[in-house]
């Protein structure tokens, strides 16, 4: 991508009403712009790091047998009736034409459970999971922290069906364990905690993935030795480690990237979800729900790895790799630069490239550490004195130059 041709622009100040520092770092380097509270634009590099989360989200959801679909954001009211989930404060209501009662889905238990009866009825249809990535909607009382709680974001929710408790516990360690490798892929492997939380009606605990970060509002009690956490919201019930017992918890603050849940029959049965075993007895079906928001994970990345310069990407998640920058408005610098930025794309790198013929030098570098893609590549009349281009690190001071033919060697190693 050509910087001259993208329509968003950097902008020098902190935008007045950002009220963290995803929400100022990702609105000046045009990630992101606020529609209102809880509710931003994800413009084309805040796109394609959502669409890079979603992707790393995707293969770990079909490595554990999960099925890809997307569910309506719209359901009858009714639904949320039968659950009693009617009257919850976060549901966005909608009136249709005819009276027709409406909810904006913040969840989607009422969407596919009733659903599943189409497809479910013998014990051979189970188990199976299926996910999808859709847009929630939650009339949150206070929408703040950028992007880490909206009104209006974009999640994963998977779902998982079975005949069994056992069944069930089995496949929610399997989903444990692909969300320790989302986390680790995204690089937010080190800084996040299992965390048990309140389980809901038919389980004890849920468990949480809760990141170490002082905007959090959740604080989170770990036991060091096993790297476990209770979030205090049950330390009541729960005031030692649940693993070894150890009672020298320590307070963290922490934001919540995820949420599984055992719903156990909470859901099959108001909705009469049911299965035959192999005499012909009917039996509820167990189902289990795991979370995870694509714009929260943004937010925290942003959050977390920046500095006063700006965005500092996991590669995993950046928007492109390499940030190219033809220093000078000078005919031979431009061409070398075309040229490397050529090679790169043929190569299958993903580059921003600032052709930008009418910005200072000291301007393009600004932008390229606000932006904060891993690797920054300069053309100069300099470097080209040596027949070589210039690579550094966003994480560190040190430039390298290489010459012009091993461009891409160095990229790549
Ligand atoms: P929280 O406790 O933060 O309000 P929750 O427990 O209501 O979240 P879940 O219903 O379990 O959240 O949703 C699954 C995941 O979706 C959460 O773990 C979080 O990553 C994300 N999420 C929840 N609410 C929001 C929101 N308002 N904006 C962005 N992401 C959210
Ligand atoms: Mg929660």
């Amino acid at each position: 991508m050509k910087l001259s041709q993208l329509f968003t622009k950097t902008a020098k100040e902190a935008p007045a009403d950002a009220d963290s520092v995803n929400a100022r770092l990702l609105t000046q380097a045009g990630f992101i712009q606020k529609q209102m509270a809880g509710v931003y634009n994800f413009l084309p590099l805040g796109l394609r790091v959502l669409n890079k989360i979603e992707n790393i989200i995707r293969e770990e959801m079909n490595a554990i047998g999960g099925q890809e679909m997307v569910m309506p954001a719209l359901t009858q009211e009714e639904s949320w009736q039968k659950t009693g989930r009617a009257s919850l404060d976060i549901l966005f209501h909608l009136q249709g034409q005819n009276d027709a009662k409406m909810v904006l889905n913040p969840t989607h238990e009422e969407v596919i459970t009733p659903m599943m009866k189409r497809f479910i009825a013998s014990y051979r249809d189970l188990p199976f999971a299926a996910y999808q990535f859709q847009v929630k909607f939650r009339n949150e009382a206070r929408a703040k922290s950028g992007i880490l709680r909206g009104r209006e974001f974009p999640m994963k929710d998977l779902y998982s069906f079975h005949a069994d408790e056992k069944d069930l516990d089995d496949y929610y360690e399997k989903v444990k364990a692909a969300y320790f490798k989302i986390y680790e892929r995204v690089g937010l492997g080190e800084k996040t905690i299992l965390t048990f939380a309140s389980g809901g009606a038919f389980s004890k605990y849920s468990h949480e993935f809760q990141t170490f970060c002082e905007v959090g509002e959740d604080t989170i009690h770990l036991c060091e030795k096993c790297r476990v956490a209770v979030n205090a919201d049950i330390l009541q019930d729960q005031n030692s480690c649940p693993e070894c017992g150890n009672k020298q918890l320590k307070p963290y603050k922490a934001v919540e990237v995820g949420n599984i849940f055992k719903l156990r029959t909470k859901f099959s049965e108001p909705f009469g979800l049911t299965y035959k075993d192999a005499k012909g007895q009917d039996h509820l079906v167990e189902m289990g729900c795991y979370g995870i928001g694509l714009s929260r994970l943004m937010g925290i990345i942003a959050d977390i790895f920046n500095d006063d310069k700006g965005l500092m990407w996991p590669e995993s998640v950046a928007p492109y790799k390499v940030h190219l920058i033809a220093l000078e408005n000078e005919p031979g610098v431009a061409k070398s630069a075309q040229k490397a930025y050529k090679e790169l794309k043929e190569r299958g790198i993903e580059v921003l490239f600032d052709d930008r013929p009418d910005v200072s030098a000291g301007e393009k570098f600004a932008d390229a550490d606000l932006i904060g893609l891993p690797i920054r590549v300069v053309v100069s009349k300099k470097t080209l004195q040596n027949k070589s281009v210039e690579i550094k690190g966003r994480h560190t001071d040190k430039m390298t130059l290489v010459g012009q033919d091993k461009l891409l060697k160095a990229i790549e190693d």
